[in-house]
C-alpha cells in the first residue's frame, strides 16, 4: 500500500465522514429539510375538529393533488386538461376508511379567497369537483372551528354512507352515436363507459373462479374501473 493510499485511511479514522460513499455524500448535500408548517395553524385546527367528527368511518388526507384524485376521461382530445390539475391541490380529501374511495373534498377559504387570481383558482376547482361528481365543502378559515357546525356539514356523508359508492355520474354528455370499427362498420355490441363516454374494450379475466370469462372494461383502467358484461 502506498503512502498516498494510506493517507485517506488514516484521515478516515480521525474524520469518519471521509469514508462515506459518493452516493451518501450526494444525498446529504441535497437541500431538502422537513417543513415545520406542513399544515398551517388554520388547517391543523380544522383537521383536529374534522377528525373528531368523522370518526373511524372516514379517513382524512391533507393537500391532495387534483391529478391524484381526478383523471382526464378522453386524454387524447383533452391534452391541456391534465396540466390544469397537475399543480393544484385540495386542502383535504375525505375517503371511505374501508375502500379509500374519495367521499368529499374540503377547501378552507382564507382571506386570499377574495383575490382575483385565487378566486379563479377556487372556481376552477369547484367546477372540476362538480364535473367528476365529488362534493366540495367550502369552509371559511378560522383560528378555531365549531365542532357542532362541522359535524352538521359532514353528517350527510356519514348517514348516507351506504349510497356513497354510487356517487353521481359525471355531468359529461354521453355520446349517442355508436362507435365505428376501423373498417367503418358499426360495433353495436361495444358499450360506452358511463363515466368517460368512450367505447369500452373487451378484456378477459386472467385469474380466479371466472378465469377466461370476457367482459368490457374501460380504456382508462385503472383510473376508471367501470365494467359491463358481454351480451351473448
Ligand atoms: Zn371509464
Amino acid at each position: 500500500m502506498t503512502e498516498a493510499n494510506e493517507k485517506p485511511g488514516c484521515l478516515s479514522i480521525l474524520f469518519p465522514f471521509l469514508n462515506r460513499s459518493q452516493e451518501e455524500t450526494t444525498s446529504e448535500e441535497l437541500p431538502y429539510r422537513l417543513r415545520d408548517d406542513f399544515l398551517s395553524p388554520a388547517e391543523f385546527s380544522f383537521f383536529k375538529v374534522l377528525s373528531s367528527v368523522v370518526g373511524p368511518q372516514l379517513t382524512i388526507q391533507s393537500k391532495v393533488r387534483l391529478a391524484d384524485i381526478f383523471f382526464v376521461a378522453r386524454p387524447n382530445e383533452n391534452r391541456s386538461y391534465f396540466g390544469k390539475i397537475s399543480q393544484k391541490h385540495l386542502d383535504f380529501l375525505v375517503c371511505d376508511s374501508v375502500t379509500m374511495q374519495p367521499v368529499f373534498g374540503v377547501e378552507l377559504d382564507d382571506s386570499s379567497h377574495n383575490r382575483n387570481s385565487r378566486h379563479e383558482r377556487d372556481e376552477f376547482i369547484e367546477s372540476v369537483c362538480k364535473a367528476a361528481g365529488l362534493t366540495l365543502l367550502r369552509i371559511p378559515a378560522q383560528r378555531e372551528y365549531d365542532a357542532r357546525e362541522i359535524a352538521f356539514r359532514v353528517q350527510p356523508f356519514l348517514k348516507e354512507k351506504a349510497t356513497l359508492s354510487t356517487a353521481p355520474s359525471p355531468t359529461q354528455p354521453q355520446p349517442q352515436v355508436q362507435p365505428q370499427t376501423e373498417s367503418g362498420n358499426p360495433v353495436s355490441a361495444v358499450p360506452i363507459c358511463p363515466k368517460c363516454g368512450i367505447p369500452m374494450v373487451l378484456r378477459t379475466v386472467t385469474r380466479g373462479d371466472h378465469k377466461g370469462k370476457q367482459f368490457y372494461g374501460c380504456k382508462n383502467y385503472p383510473s376508471c374501473r367501470e365494467v359491463k358484461p358481454v351480451k351473448v
